[in-house]
């Protein structure tokens, strides 16, 4: 690749060995040096090709220059291109928003009227995907040694896909990827080598999977330099999987049999090829650990060769830091990526931050970045701007507040600030509002960093409250310093704005267990009535006023929830559409239905018995 030229392929990709850290990295630098030239080419590139698509014409009217489209082409939202994906989706041509047919439709996590958003997309960008995948090798050996010589124990899984009226397929976002031959046929590369036979990947029945994945994992554990999920959740899932089936992969280890209930043919058949043949001394010593009182440190312990625990831990997973922490025995936890359904979008430089402090790159050959400015909360709580009625409850921002808002590129944010990530795809996406609110920490070259701050819309509000998913984990993750010094965990924890009394409330719900045995811990009620009064404590000025002086907002509650509640809230959002790969705990419930699931597994409530301080700034 020469400088200047960074992007040859079709759609601004280019053409390396991906065994080639040292080429990869040049890549990279070339990409974040010339920030300002490819973003300008991206757009070109994408309006060139999609000029003629109903959508861009009418907005366009064959111009083709950046000017206009940043003039007549509207920042949107969902709702505005649902009717489009929904014509695609029931059999029209996909030329009405893609030159590049569109091969199938993403379903995001995000929901619009109770059903996952559909994202579209093409064969081009799958390679894409494949592209930024491949970056993320040269960024880890950078730091990382010796990643060639050894195995990834990474557990990913499919989800059940449908099709749409009109025969395309309708899947997650990993489902379509792992299915792809981009990912089924790839080409050896010596840094990406995974316990997980595809078979297993593959599967999908998801105990199965996770079965056979952890049995492969295990059998091969002295040759694991790493493992992960993609998300931390789904990490911790199977760690808990493991809790409950150790003594059965034991003992198929102990055999070299594959237990019979195991009946994917595909599976059953690479895993024996693992398995190989009875091997009783690693049986007595998997179970000589699993057995122990404390599964401190299990990972470490399980696999010793361990140099990261790849998971993201930014965002709504954050949360999850202390649990991973408790499990891992000090092993780094590593968030490589920031992606969505939409588009890829950015790489973290430094994967050895600490998860506070990860920010991610935005790749400028991946999409046309534009940045909707966010204000942050007022001490009168007057603007958080964009949250602009698309959360159809406790959302205080109007649609029109922010049609007047102009959007900043790339190269054009300024450190310290918010913004709401506006994206223009190759695949059919114009000026479309992603819904996250980052932060600019600063720059690799000339290319932004961000750290993920928050979901957009998701909020708690009773009176003139508002309430980010960031300040909430903050505030819990205050509180639950309280309990964890007595030896409690908390698990998960969700939300919701109770307005059924007035004034209404905030309620958290809990699920707490005990470090070590895993039993529901007893709990004191006074130091319970303190993590609500340090919650509230900890909410923002706004939130404290309403509560001390306006008397508009009662005083905040934790349910404490049966162990288990959490994975019956998943299942519920599963049933409603969500993929179990992409699954994130929402920390804000406004389902009636999932507050029912919440309510009917309490087992204690606990109330904030003294009102927050707060004075007049
Ligand atoms: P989906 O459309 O279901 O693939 O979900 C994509 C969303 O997940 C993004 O828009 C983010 O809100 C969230 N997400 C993805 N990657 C990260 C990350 N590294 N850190 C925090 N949130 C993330």
């Amino acid at each position: 690749m020469t400088r200047g030229n960074p992007c040859q392929l079709p759609g601004m990709l280019p053409n390396y060995d991906p065994n080639d850290s040292e080429a990869g990295m040049k890549i990279l630098e070339d990409l974040t040096e010339n920030v300002e030239q490819i973003q300008q080419r991206v757009l070109e590139e994408i309006i060139t090709r999609n000029a003629r698509t109903d959508y861009l014409k009418g907005f366009l009217d064959g111009q083709f220059d950046k000017q206009v489209f940043k003039k007549t082409v509207p920042v949107v939202n969902y709702e505005d291109i649902k009717p489009y994906i929904e014509r695609i989706a029931n059999g029209d041509s996909s030329n009405i928003i893609s030159a590049e047919p569109i091969i199938e439709l993403l379903t995001s996590s995000g929901t619009s009227g109770g059903q996952p958003k559909m994202m579209p997309s093409t064969a081009e960008d799958l390679h894409r995907k494949t592209f930024f995948y491949n970056l993320l090798v040269p960024v880890m050996t950078k730091y990382v040694d010796g990643l060639d010589e050894g195995k990834a124990m990474y557990l990913l899984f499919v989800k059940p896909e449908t099709k749409t009226p009109s025969g395309l397929m309708a899947r997650p976002v990993l489902t379509s990827y792992y299915k792809s031959n981009n990912f089924k046929n790839r080409p050896f590369n010596r840094f990406n080598v995974y316990t997980s036979p595809d078979e297993t990947i593959l599967c999908s029945d998801s105990k199965q999977s996770m079965y056979c994945q952890l049995l492969c994992g295990l059998v091969q554990r002295q040759e694991v330099l790493r493992v992960g999920a993609v998300f931390a959740s789904a990490f911790l899932r199977a760690i808990k999987f493991l809790e409950h089936n150790w003594k059965e992969l034991c003992s198929n280890t102990r055999t070299g049999h594959v237990s019979d209930w195991i009946t994917d043919p595909g599976c059953r058949k690479v895993v024996s090829l693992v398995l190989n043949k009875p091997k009783p001394e690693l049986a007595d010593l998997i179970e000589h650990e699993c057995n122990s009182n404390s599964w401190e440190g299990i990972i470490k312990k399980l696999w010793p060769r361990t140099k990261y625990i790849e998971v993201i831990v930014t965002g709504s997973m954050a949360q999850y830091v202390s649990t991973l922490e408790y499990y891992s025995g000090g092993i780094p936890l590593v968030s490589t990526m920031y992606a969505s359904s939409e588009c890829y979008f950015g790489i973290n430089f430094k994967p050895l931050s600490k998860p506070w402090d990860v920010s991610y790159t935005l790749i400028p050959n991946m999409a046309y970045f534009e940045f909707l400015p966010v204000k942050k909360k007022n001490e009168d709580g007057a603007q958080y701007v964009q949250c602009n009625g698309v959360c159809k409850e406790n959302c205080m921002e109007k649609e029109t507040e922010k049609e007047d808002v102009e959007t900043v590129e790339l190269v054009d944010v300024k450190l310290g600030q918010y913004y709401e990530l506006v994206v223009t795809t190759f695949t059919g996406l114009y000026r479309y509002r992603v819904g996250d609110i980052l932060m600019v920490t600063g720059f690799h070259n000339k290319a932004p960093q961000f750290r993920f701050v928050h979901r957009r819309n998701v909020v708690l509000s009773i009176d003139t409250d508002k309430t980010s998913e960031e300040d909430l984990l903050k505030a819990v993750t205050k509180a639950k310093v309280i309990v964890e010094s007595l030896g409690i965990l908390l698990i998960e924890y969700t939300s919701y704005a109770d307005a059924s009394s007035i004034p209404g409330h905030y309620v958290l719900f809990w699920e707490l267990t005990s470090k070590g045995n895993n039993h529901l811990p007893v709990l004191d009620p006074k130091i319970m009535e303190q993590c609500c009064s340090t919650v509230e404590e900890s909410l923002d000025s706004v939130y404290r006023r309403c509560r001390r002086k306006d008397n508009s907002i009662g005083p905040l509650e934790i349910r404490v929830v049966q162990h288990g509640t959490f994975d019956a809230l998943m299942d519920f959002c599963v049933s409603q559409g969500s993929s179990v790969n992409q699954y994130k705990t929402p920390r804000c419930i406004k389902s009636g239905e999932a507050i029912n699931i919440l309510d009917s597994r309490v087992v204690a409530r606990f109330f904030s018995q003294k009102a927050p301080f707060w004075e007049p700034v």
